[in-house]
């Protein structure tokens, strides 16, 4: 049964091993049962499943994933909780904690290693620090992935599952959307870690698509509209896009595009969807190929 998620455990556990918390890992671990039983059921976590956990701290959701799933792999970048994942996990026979940072952890060759390259299931309380480059990483990446639920900051959860009007609309909205449908699952208040975070949280499940929900021949060319628009969020898309140092487009090309989709030139990207980012990056590609 797992046993770490009450705080007096947790706190008992981490003055056995005198751990210090370390900030620049994004560590604040989890010390509520339920949001712990939310995640592992939105997540549907089954027998059959293998899982990926990103950042195990001292093991309190790899002991949840390990009584649910068939297989554990988990991926810890701090040497100092080792040791203490060697403990709380020893009732496990299906855990395997792994020592590294899983920006630079081959994620394909741990499926085809541990699960024969079947999909595996992401479940993880993240360290918010790099959050974007993790879940890009999956969602972009050749490494077979059925679903993300991880803990994310509540602002970064907004992001991802906004759409065109919000504030919180950006690149990353888009770039999740394409490849993902994102669901909030929860929203999580600091008073749930230890330590305390300074922001609020959210459980968010991203299910990977088959297929992409738009059409578009160069997906690339598409991100790189995207991220032109973005950065320039007060300009208007024909400054923006004709402006943009990374792009090769003229002034006319971008205003003759945008007229033949029935866009105003004053139009701004953060208005547009993702359905029609596809279009624009259709109707300026097929230009440059003339
Ligand atoms: N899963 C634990 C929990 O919920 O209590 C800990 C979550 S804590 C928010 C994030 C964890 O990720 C920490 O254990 C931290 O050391 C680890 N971590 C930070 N950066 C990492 C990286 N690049 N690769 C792997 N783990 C990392």
């Amino acid at each position: 049964m797992p046993t770490l998620v009450t705080p007096r455990n947790t706190i008992e556990i981490l003055q056995k091993y005198n751990f210090m918390f370390q900030k620049k890992f994004g560590q604040n671990f989890l010390i509520d049962t339920h949001v712990l039983d939310k995640i592992i059921r939105s997540a549907e976590v089954t027998k059959d499943d293998c899982i990926l956990e990103i950042g195990p701290g001292i093991g309190t959701m790899t002991q949840y994933l390990a009584e649910s799933a068939g297989r554990v792999i988990a991926v810890e970048i701090d040497a100092n909780l080792i040791p203490i994942l060697k403990e709380t996990l020893a009732g496990y026979d299906n855990v395997t904690v792994l020592h590294g940072d899983i920006l630079k952890t081959d994620i394909q060759k741990l499926t085809e290693e541990y699960n024969g390259g079947r999909p595996v299931k992401v479940v993880a309380n993240l360290p918010y620090y790099i959050t974007t480059p993790i879940i890009m990483n999956l969602l972009e990446g050749s490494a077979p992935v059925e679903n993300i639920t991880v803990m994310v900051q509540k602002e970064v959860a907004d992001r991802m599952q906004t759409g065109p009007g919000s504030k919180d609309y950006g690149a990353l909205s888009l770039a999740v959307q394409y490849y993902a449908e994102p669901y909030i699952v929860a929203n999580v208040p600091p008073n749930c870690f230890m330590p305390r975070p300074n922001v609020g949280s959210a459980v968010i499940r991203l299910t990977k698509r088959k297929e992409p929900p738009v059409q578009v021949s160069d997906p690339d060319l598409m991100f790189r509209l995207i991220r032109a628009s973005f950065n320039q969020r007060r300009k208007t898309l024909l400054n923006g896009l004709s402006n943009a140092a990374e792009l090769p487009f003229s002034r006319e090309e971008v205003a003759a595009a945008l007229e033949e989709l029935g866009l105003a030139a004053a139009v701004r990207g953060e208005t547009l969807t993702l359905a029609q980012f596809a279009a624009l990056a259709e109707k300026l590609g097929r230009r440059r190929r003339r």
